[in-house]
C-alpha cells in the first residue's frame, strides 16, 4: 500500500475524537500539492545524469509549508507526500505557525563527492526556487542532507531572489543566520519528551521501567544527539546500530569510544561493545527502543520480538500500521513520530522567527524554550490520551486535528453559508 494511505489511516483513528467539521477532514485527505521537477547534474568524471527531484505541500492552513529535503534513493512522490502530511500533524500537535511540506531527491548521497553534493544542492534551488520561500514554504535538512548543504542551498536561493532572505530555510549554517542549538534539536527535544512522559505520566499508564536502558537504532544527526542527552541525565545506552550493523554492552556503552570509532570507519565500527545486527537490536530486552533511522522497521513480520516497554519515534514513520496495533495490545507505550521528533522543526521555528526580527536566542535560550514547547505539546497530548483513553498517537493527532480544523471553520463552513 501507499505509503501515503498508511499514513493517513494513523488520522483516521483520530476523526471521531477531534470533533471537526467534515469539510476539514476533506480538505485533509489531499496534499495541496506535488512538484516534481528533473534535475540535470554533472558528474566529477564528466558524465551528466538527470536525478528525480520533489516538494510536496501538503497543507499550508496554519502557515506556510515547512519540512525538510532527503536525499536517499527511495525518495518519490509518494514518500514525499507521506512525510509532507506527518509534517502538518506535527508542527499543528506543536502549535507553530507552519503547515507541513517536504521535498526530497532520488540519490544516493553517499555515492557523491562534495563538489557533486555542492551542484546538486544548489541544482535543487534552482529548479524549486519559485515554489519555496519564507512565507510559502521553508526547506529544512533530513536524511542524507545537513548545515553545509543548507547553506549551500541559501546562497543559491539568495543568488536567485536577491537580498539576504536568511528565512527562507532553516538548518543552516549559525555564520549564515542559523541558530544555535539546530543540530541537536531533534535529539534533546525527543529526550524532552521522553523526560516528561517517565517522570509524570509513565506509572499512570500502566508501564513499569527497571532500568531506564535505551536500545537506539541509526546513530546520524538525530540519534547521535539523543544519545549525548540521554548519557548526561544518567539513563543507559546499551545498544546503538546503523545501516552497517550495530554493538550491544549491557552495562552501557561507552559513547565516546562509539563515536570516535564511527568517526574513523566511515560509521562501520563501534570500538567496544559485542556487534548485533538491526534485527537483533529491535529485540532487546530494554525498557526503551528508540528507532531514530528510517521508515517500516518495526513490522508485522519482527513486531513480537519487540521486548521493550516503551517505543519512542524519533524517526518519521517507524512503525506500521499492523505492527502498531498489535504493540498497544501488547501494552507497549509508544510514543508517536509527529510527537517524539518534532523538535527540530521547534527549532527551526525560532531559526525562521530569528531571522525575521534579527534579535539572536543563546543555545541555553533555545534549550530552554525547546524544552519548554515540547513539554506543554506532550501535557496537552497527555490530556487528550486520558480523556479519549486511547494511544498516545491517536490522542496527538486528535491534538492537531483539532487545531487544523479550528483555522478552516474561523472562515465558515457549510452551515454557516447556507445561512
Ligand atoms: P541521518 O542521515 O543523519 O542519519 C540516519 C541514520 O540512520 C544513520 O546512522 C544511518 O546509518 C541509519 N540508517 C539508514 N538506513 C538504515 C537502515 N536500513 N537500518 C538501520 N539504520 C539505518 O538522518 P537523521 O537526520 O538523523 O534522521 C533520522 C530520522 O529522523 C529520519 O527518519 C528523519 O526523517 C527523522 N527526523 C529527522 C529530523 C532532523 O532534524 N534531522 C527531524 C525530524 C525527524
Amino acid at each position: 500500500m501507499a505509503m501515503l494511505d498508511e499514513a493517513k489511516k494513523q488520522l483516521d483513528a483520530a476523526f471521531k475524537y477531534a470533533a471537526i467539521d467534515p469539510e476539514s477532514w476533506e480538505r485533509l485527505q489531499y496534499p495541496q500539492r506535488t512538484i516534481q521537477c528533473s534535475i540535470p547534474m554533472r558528474h566529477d568524471d564528466g558524465t551528466l545524469r538527470i536525478y528525480k527531484a520533489f516538494r510536496c505541500q501538503y497543507d499550508t492552513t496554519l502557515g506556510p509549508g515547512k519540512g525538510g529535503i532527503r536525499y536517499h534513493p527511495a525518495v518519490d512522490r509518494d514518500h514525499c507526500e507521506a512525510l509532507a502530511f506527518w509534517m502538518t500533524f506535527k508542527c499543528a500537535a506543536m502549535k507553530i505557525p507552519f503547515g507541513g511540506a517536504k521535498g526530497g531527491i532520488c540519490v544516493d548521497a553517499k555515492t557523491l563527492s562534495h563538489r557533486e553534493m555542492e551542484r546538486l544542492s544548489k541544482a535543487y534551488i534552482d529548479a524549486f526556487a519559485d515554489v519555496i520561500g519564507p512565507d510559502i514554504d521553508i526547506p529544512a535538512p533530513d536524511m542524507y542532507t545537513d548545515e553545509r548543504v543548507m547553506g549551500w542551498m541559501y546562497s543559491e536561493y539568495r543568488k536567485i531572489k536577491g537580498g539576504h532572505p536568511k528565512d527562507c530555510i532553516t538548518g543552516k549554517p549559525t555564520a549564515l543566520g542559523g541558530i544555535e542549538g539546530r543540530n541537536s534539536s531533534t535529539g534533546y527535544g525527543g529526550f524532552f519528551v521522553l523526560e516528561t512522559l517517565l517522570n509524570d505520566y509513565i506509572e499512570k499508564c500502566g508501564v513499569t521501567l527497571r532500568d531506564r536502558s535505551i536500545a537506539l537504532q541509526g546513530f546520524g544527526k538525530v540519534g547521535t544527539w539523543f544519545a549525548d542527552m540521554a548519557r548526561q541525565k544518567g539513563y543507559k545506552v546499551v545498544a546503538i546500530s546503523n545501516e552497517y550493523g550495530g554493538a550491544y554492552n549491557k552495562k552501557g556503552l561507552d559513547l565516546d569510544d562509539v563515536i570516535k570509532a564511527q568517526a574513523m570507519t566511515g560509521g562501520r565500527e563501534w570500538g567496544s561493545g559485542s556487534l548485533i545486527t538491526n534485527e537483533e537490536l529491535l529485540g532487546l530486552d530494554v525498557d526503551i527502543l528508540v528507532p531514530a533511522a528510517i521508515e517500516n522497521v518495526i513490522t508485522s513480520l519482527n513486531v513480537n520480538n519487540i521486548k521493550a516497554k516503551v517505543v519512542f519515534e524519533l524517526a518519521n514513520g517507524p512503525t506500521t500500521n499492523e505492527a502498531d496495533a498489535v504493540l498497544n495490545e501488547k501494552g507497549v507505550f509508544v510514543v508517536p513520530d509527529i510527537l517524539a521528533n518534532a523538535g527540530g522543526v521547534v527549532v527551526s521555528y525560532f531559526e525562521w522567527v530569528q531571522n525575521r526580527n534579527g534579535v539572536q536566542k543563546t543555545l541555553e535560550e533555545v534549550n530552554e524554550d525547546l524544552n519548554r514547547v515540547m513539554a506543554t505539546a506532550t501535557h496537552k497530548a497527555m490530556e487528550r490520551y486520558f480523556e479519549h483513553g486511547v494511544p498516545l498517537r491517536t490522542a496527538t493527532y486528535a491534538l492537531a486535528l483539532r487545531r487544523i480544523a479550528g483555522a478552516n471553520e474561523c472562515l465558515g463552513n457549510k452551515g454557516y453559508f447556507r445561512g
